[in-house]
């Protein structure tokens, strides 16, 4: 067993508004340089859509992630050393200008400064790549609350598999609905990004699992960009090297909450330390789809166990990190409720960024059993039918498989119908209670969740470890681990493609 740490992250969809306050901080403090205007180290997206940039899971367009090909390991979907080199002029994944948008500014000098006229002055759009006047027809939100738009959501690359019906569901106007997806880099304990590096600039820092860019390395190869299949490194264009969210590592060494974190209007964004094993890191990659998100959880260690303290600690791992592990609240959601899953498993980089499915609104249809008040009723009738397709929602958040989705929905529902017997009173305590047992959820585990889920301080959403840096770095036996292997041994282990 080899032991590490890792900052680990937890949105609660049901809880986002979609208020873009977290993506405003992060542009503020981080990309509002040249170079970076296009950057959105954190963007939030309306689903059903196509994203940013567009069509980013497309992973038949950008090859991005690993890939397990039938009897073989698993290995980079389409980038390798002898790829980059071959594609030096021209990288036939990579997302083009077209796939962002262009960057632009607007013409604000005009207002002072243009002749007397009969019209009122405008500020065109100014491209700020050419300097030019442009048109604009796309950007970062292009697609905000355009859930039902054939334009943009038919688009969406998780709708593969629904059936025409689910489709049409989905689409006509009545029923029209969407929900939001923050994303931010899932600082993946797999990181393509990381193995695909022909100069080895990128890293996964061995004390706290953060993946940076080491700026004076990067030498503009881009296979980070085509090879994370979240599309989160991005080249910047002015320097000449790529760029990509550093989780606020100056603010999390200093006690504080990432900007996106602490900003967050619907405070649906927890983080907590976990161990993991990064010895099985490679095992569970190697694992069919539908194996890959019980694999993960299993890479996630007890911090309670007295053997994997003992193999933390003798891994360097200082006895503060491991307490605050027990006490994260990502923990509890992604092991302990089993509530949170991580997006597109399938894509085997294992992130660290778990997501609390949304709940989504019912169809509205006549029940033949009247009101939902006897202990028999269909209790879990909505789930099946949501107006966001469950199968959907499991391409999304679960390879395609619709067991970890289902289990997590129905457990939030029970959650809601325990809470609304104790507080309003029109449903049954017994019916409540038997929802709770169905959904494999005690009524103290319920108390929980809708503690940490509704009532949570700011100190209870982020554990945040010590982290002195210099402290880490003396405690690991090798002062290069902290940067070359970077916490898993799997760079070494199977090939990077062929
Ligand atoms: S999400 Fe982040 S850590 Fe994961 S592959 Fe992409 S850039 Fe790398
Ligand atoms: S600030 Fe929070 S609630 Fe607002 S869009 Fe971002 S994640 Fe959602």
């Amino acid at each position: 067993m080899n032991v590490r740490s890792q900052v680990a992250m937890m949105f609660h969809l049901d809880k986002c508004i979609g208020c873009h306050t977290c993506s405003i901080a992060c542009k503020n403090i981080w990309t509002d340089r040249k170079g970076t205007d296009y950057m959105w180290w954190n963007n939030v997206e309306t689903k059903p859509g196509t994203g940013f940039p567009t069509k980013w899971e497309d992973q038949e367009k950008f090859k991005g992630g690993w890939e397990k090909p039938d009897g073989q390991l698993v290995q980079l979907k389409s980038t390798s050393k002898l790829k980059v080199i071959g594609n030096i002029f021209h990288h036939p994944h990579m997302p083009s200008m077209d796939d962002y948008y262009e960057p632009w500014t607007y013409d604000y000098q005009n207002l002072f400064n243009a002749p007397e006229g009969a019209d009122q002055p405008t500020a065109r759009p100014i491209s700020m790549i050419t300097g030019e006047h442009i048109a604009v027809e796309a950007g970062p939100n292009w697609d905000d609350d355009l859930g039902g738009s054939p334009v943009y959501a038919q688009n969406d690359p998780n709708l593969d598999g629904l059936t025409e019906e689910q489709k049409l569901q989905l689409f006509s106007v009545e029923q029209l609905v969407f929900f939001y997806f923050p994303r931010i880099c899932n600082h993946c304990l797999n990181p393509s990004c990381v193995a695909s590096c022909p100069s080895g600039a990128l890293y996964k820092r061995g004390e706290d699992g953060i993946v940076l860019v080491d700026q004076k390395r990067c030498r503009a190869w881009r296979s980070c960009v085509a090879a994370c299949p979240y599309k989160k490194v991005y080249f910047n264009w002015f320097t000449g090297k790529s760029e990509k969210c550093i989780l606020c590592f100056p603010r999390l060494e200093t006690g504080q909450a990432p900007a996106c974190f602490h900003s967050c209007v619907g405070r649906i964004r927890y983080l907590g330390n976990m161990l993991y094993d990064a010895d099985r890191i490679e095992e569970v990659a190697n694992l069919p789809d539908e194996e890959l998100i019980e694999g993960q959880r299993s890479l996630i260690l007890d911090p309670n166990d007295p053997h994997v303290i003992d193999a933390a600690m003798k891994n360097g791992i200082p006895e503060a990190v491991i307490e605050s592990a027990q006490e994260s609240p990502v923990y509890k959601y992604v092991i302990d409720w089993k509530l949170a899953l991580p997006p597109h498993i399938e894509y085997r980089t294992f992130p660290m960024l778990f997501y609390v499915p949304p709940m989504a609104p019912v169809i509205a249809r006549r029940r033949e059993s009247g009101a939902l008040d006897a202990v028999n009723d269909e209790l879990f009738h909505d789930i099946e039918d949501s107006r966001v397709p469950l199968q959907f929602l499991a391409n999304l958040f679960g390879a395609g498989q619709q067991g970890h989705l289902v289990y997590a929905l129905r457990k939030q529902k029970a959650v809601r119908w325990y809470r609304r017997a104790l507080t309003v009173g029109d449903v049954s305590l017994e019916m409540a209670e038997q929802m709770l047992a169905e959904a494999d959820c005690t009524p103290e585990e319920a108390d929980a969740i809708y503690k940490l889920t509704s009532l949570c301080t700011f100190e209870e959403r982020f554990v945040i470890p010590p982290m002195q840096r210099e402290q880490a770095l003396a405690s690991l036996s090798d002062p290069h681990e902290a940067k070359a292997s970077a916490g898993f041994g799997f760079l070494s282990g199977p090939k990077r493609g062929s």
